[in-house]
């Protein structure tokens, strides 16, 4: 198979006319891959990813053409799905405020051009979901808040309308699902594309630590950080380093790499409801 694309945390090969996409054990901070993977990353991502794609179907079709028709040597981190062009926009849902949304608020009261109430702190349940699209920046760059106005520049009304409301409803069944097992789902970011019969199609990866924040429902409280089951923890670990967030990034000591491992993993099986092994 051909190595299409070797992104920040997943590689993509092409075998035929469709792909394998696979997620290894890389992670990444302030879009800086560290040198030290995190054991199982990979597994729980796809697993996780599967599990949701499943139960979205109704909402939108997906990429997924099988989970196990993959190389013997990426069983359980691999999928095989379809190949699609993909949309310019990084689709991202907010139904609380953090990370770039809280700085950008804080900013200019709005988020991707949505003004939102006076009064918000960080970790605040917005009045409602909304969406906050970004640009999907080249290797090295950073994303950028984009306007509804900006996505429609970039990919025509109709289809900027469908992303919205395809966002908006993806977000709302992850975290009414989420809150079932208490989690909260703050955030997350889905990327579509488009088949050639000119349908778009939910893509990459789905409702993961990767891709979303997930804080546990029984210990959120507005106005400070949340405990997080995703990379906050390893990004909190960073800030204690003499580290400019550029390449080359630091080693992870094996107690921290035991802890990120285990929050992925407690991602997993609170949302699933299933147990790792
Ligand atoms: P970059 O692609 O800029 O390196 P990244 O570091 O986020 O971004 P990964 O997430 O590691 O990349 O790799 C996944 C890549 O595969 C993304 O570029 C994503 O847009 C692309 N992708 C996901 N699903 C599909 C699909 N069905 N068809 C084509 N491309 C896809
Ligand atoms: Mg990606």
């Amino acid at each position: 198979m051909k190595l299409l694309h070797s992104g920040k945390v997943r590689d993509l090969y092409l075998d035929g006319d469709e792909l394998i996409m696979v997620a290894s054990d890389r992670v990444s901070i302030y879009d800086v891959v560290l040198p030290t993977p995190i054991p199982d990353k990979g597994k729980v991502l796809t697993q996780l990813s599967l599990w949701w794609f499943d139960r979205l179907a109704d909402l939108v079709p997906h990429h997924v053409v099988s989970a196990t028709d993959v190389p013997a040597e990426f069983a359980g981190r691999a999928v095989r799905c379809r190949r699609l062009e993909m949309l310019p926009v990084e689709c991202i849902a907010r139904g609380y405020l953090a990370g770039l949304g809280l700085e950008e608020y804080r900013k200019h009261g709005t988020v991707s051009g949505v003004p939102l109430p006076d009064g918000l702190v960080e970790g605040s349940k917005l009045p409602e979901p909304i969406f906050t699209p970004t640009t999907k920046a080249a290797a090295g760059e950073h994303d950028e808040f984009m306007t509804f106005d900006d996505v429609v520049a970039a990919v025509g009304a109709d289809t900027a309308t469908r992303l919205r409301e395809l966002t908006l409803a993806v977000y709302t069944r992850g975290a009414e699902t989420a809150a079932a097992n208490g989690i909260i789902v703050a955030d997350t970011k889905l990327e579509f594309g488009v088949d050639p019969g000119g349908g778009i199609v939910l893509a990459d990866e789905v409702l993961t630590p990767d891709s979303s924040r997930f804080w546990p429902a029984d210990s959120w409280e507005p106005g400070r950080r949340q405990y997080a089951f995703d990379k906050q923890f390893l990004r909190e670990w960073s800030q204690g380093l003499d580290w400019d967030r550029t390449p080359p990034g630091p080693e992870i000591p094996p107690d921290v790499v035991a802890a990120t491992r285990a929050r992925y993993v407690e991602a997993y099986e609170r949302i699933t409801g299933r147990n790792w092994q």
